[in-house]
């Protein structure tokens, strides 16, 4: 066995602790191991899935029910961390947990002395005396049970050099790390493959840690204290020299379970970093949508081209044999997507696809994506009022979000997006147009209501008194998890802040309720999967018909002729009232308003800003593309 202690650096451990999603390989780790193998092939890597085996041992029912929700799964290993502080921790457990939740009657004293004896034994498993470096990538979710883990092993193994990095601490984040948790030697500022390349090659040729030069995107506690800020961003130029992202020892893990717990993972893909319309975003000094801090880890956006993508899903499906994959973008190049997935439409397999996407994506490019096996998108909505969507910086209309919640109806794509409430400096105003709009929503798949959180260095947060935030600081729920003494140094990554919380809070009820009731009549009325769409169009070439479905009551019909019908086709994508008029010029131009006034009164149609657009789902998508 070499000793790692003596020999330099020939081996190396990325670790990723719990609480990803278990039923992907960590990317961040995929990615990394891929880079590091070619650019220094006697180097060897091993990557440890950790959370996989800790999901298996635990429960996957146990382990997703605590992953999806960030202060559950912080709650386990703080208590690990902290064991004097079972007590106050325990009572964050209890109030997240909820009595109702399937986590009603799990004891955290037995979950955490559970996940100690598994998490122990896992570290008790490898040999970290042959390794010179540990580096945990650390996301949402995983701040706890990484520091944990690298408390442990630093008593254990003096000499492992600990490099934490990721999008958890990103930025300000960092800063303070060191003087909290000295077991930490290095902190990553930005992504991760050349400041990890360069510090393994210094140690190589010197081991010893103290003779480190300042490595750009690097932040060691010699660093912090001389420059007293994060070292400067160190990344790729270019994405065309990443190798396909290596996942092998997350499927030899689950080879070794048995057949009843065994599955098929979702194989996650990255198409590109950052965020084009953060960049593109001149009008706001802080740049992107407003409550986003999704991009803190790069400079810039940069994405792979078409055939290095494809050739990536191809390999990995392939060698891994599964289908489903998820692009784990924040947002999808808008010159190359199209290209992409024509491209992996032709590779003639079955996949399953998921990603992000902005709600402005073309009808024609969904179409390419669904072709190629898109089957959920989650999409960027977040507001049914235009309103609130400028203060958002969104980019986007509720038009233009009604259009593709149609689209993705009409193409069968699951979507899976959120309505954000309770952003700061929203009014009854923007209430009352999200309820307005929600009413013509009511045919399409419900969306998620979720709360605004503040995060680290989001727009809002580097602007908080532009939204009446007179004060931000870490969240309330951090001080269950942290000693003060030690939460005083820490800037972490979901904040809090004084302000309008608790009007927004009274504000937004109606919107919640309606959420509700939206989702019990959508649920309804397809509990016949072969009743179709709740508000259908069925085309008969010189007059249409649309079929609005009701909950227990018998639909209504509406029959279209001539141009009225040409007018409602002619509106599958949003017009002006211009370009309809301009089109139909043989009508008077007071009959069609009074038409398209009448199609909107029966909520046949949305009217905003002087657009129209058509909410009945076309039965046969290939008669709707004709019309778009
Ligand atoms: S929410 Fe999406 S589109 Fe908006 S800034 Fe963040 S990554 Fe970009």
């Amino acid at each position: 066995m070499s000793d790692a202690t003596t020999a330099g650096c020939s081996k190396i451990a990325l670790i990723s602790t719990p609480w990803p999603l278990y039923s992907r390989p960590s990317m961040q780790l995929g990615t990394l191991k891929a880079y590091l193998k070619a650019q220094v092939p006697d180097l060897a890597v091993e990557a440890h899935h950790f959370y996989l085996n800790l999901a298996e041992a635990l429960g996957y029912q146990l382990y997703h029910s605590l992953s999806e929700r960030t202060w559950l799964a912080e709650t386990v290993y703080a208590a690990l961390l902290f064991p004097e502080r079972l007590q106050i921790i325990k009572k964050l457990f209890d109030r997240q947990a909820g009595k109702k939740s399937p986590l009603g009657n799990t004891r955290f004293e037995t979950l955490t002395s559970s996940v100690k004896a598994i998490s122990d034994a896992f570290m008790d498993r490898v040999d970290w005396r042959a390794c010179r470096l540990a580096g945990f990538s650390v996301s949402l979710c995983q701040l706890t049970s990484t520091l944990y883990f690298i408390r442990r092993l630093k008593q254990k193994y003096p000499h492992l050099i600990i490099v934490m990095g990721g999008s958890s601490l990103a930025g300000e984040a960092a800063l303070d790390l060191f003087a909290v948790f000295p077991e930490v030697d290095a902190v990553v500022q930005g992504e991760g493959e050349i400041p990890l390349f360069h510090l393994v090659r210094h140690l190589r040729n010197s081991p010893n840690l103290n003779d480190l030069p300042p490595l750009p995107g690097l932040c060691t506690s010699a660093t912090a204290a001389h420059h007293g800020n994060p070292a400067s961003f160190c990344q790729l130029e270019n994405l065309s020299r990443l190798p396909a992202p290596d996942y092998d020892e997350y499927f030899q893990v689950l080879q070794t379970f048995h057949p009843a717990q065994a599955f098929f993972p979702t194989l996650p893909m990255e198409i590109s970093r950052g965020c084009w319309w953060q960049q593109s975003s001149g009008a706001n000094p802080a740049g992107g949508c407003a409550f986003c801090n999704l991009n803190l880890q790069w400079q810039g956006y940069r994405s792979k081209g078409p055939a290095q993508v494809v050739s990536e899903i191809d390999h990995l499906t392939g060698k891994h044999r599964t289908l489903s994959v998820a692009v784990v973008d924040n947002v999808l190049p808008k010159n190359k997507s199209r290209e992409i997935f024509q491209q992996l439409g032709r590779l003639d397999k079955d996949l399953r696809l998921f990603c992000e996407i902005r709600a402005t994506t073309p009808a024609a490019e969904l179409k390419v994506m669904r072709d190629a096996g898109l089957q959920r998108v989650q999409i960027g909505i977040e507001s049914l009022s235009t309103r609130l969507l400028k203060k958002m910086h969104k980019g986007s209309t509720a038009i233009q979000n009604l259009e593709i919640m149609k689209n993705c109806e009409v193409l069968g794509i699951q979507s899976i997006s959120n309505l954000m409430g309770h952003f700061p400096g929203s009014d009854a105003q923007d209430v009352a147009e999200n309820l307005r709009t929600m009413e013509f929503a009511l045919p399409y798949r419900p969306l998620n209501f979720v709360g605004f959180w503040l995060g680290l260095g989001s727009p809002v947060w580097r602007n908080a008194q532009t939204y009446g935030i007179t004060a931000v600081f870490n969240h309330p729920n951090w001080a269950h998890l942290f000693p003060t003494h030690m939460l005083r140094s820490l800037r972490l990554v979901i904040q809090a802040y004084r302000g309008d919380k608790g009007y927004q809070k009274k504000l937004w009820r109606p919107v919640e309720q309606k959420i509700k009731d939206w989702e019990k009549t959508y649920r309804e009325l397809h509990q016949d999967p072969s009743a179709g769409p709740i508000l259908s169009l069925r085309d008969g070439q010189d007059f249409l018909i649309i079929r609005q479905r009701r909950v227990r009551s018998k639909p209504f019909t509406h029959r279209l002729t001539g141009t009225s019908r040409a007018i409602y086709l002619h509106c599958q994508r949003h017009r002006s009232l211009q370009k309809i008029l301009s089109r139909f010029t043989t009508v008077p131009s007071d009959e069609i308003v009074a038409f398209l006034r009448m199609m909107v009164a029966k909520k046949l149609m949305f009217a905003e800003d002087g657009k129209y657009l058509s909410l009945a789902v076309p039965v046969r998508p290939t008669r709707w593309e004709r019309w778009m």
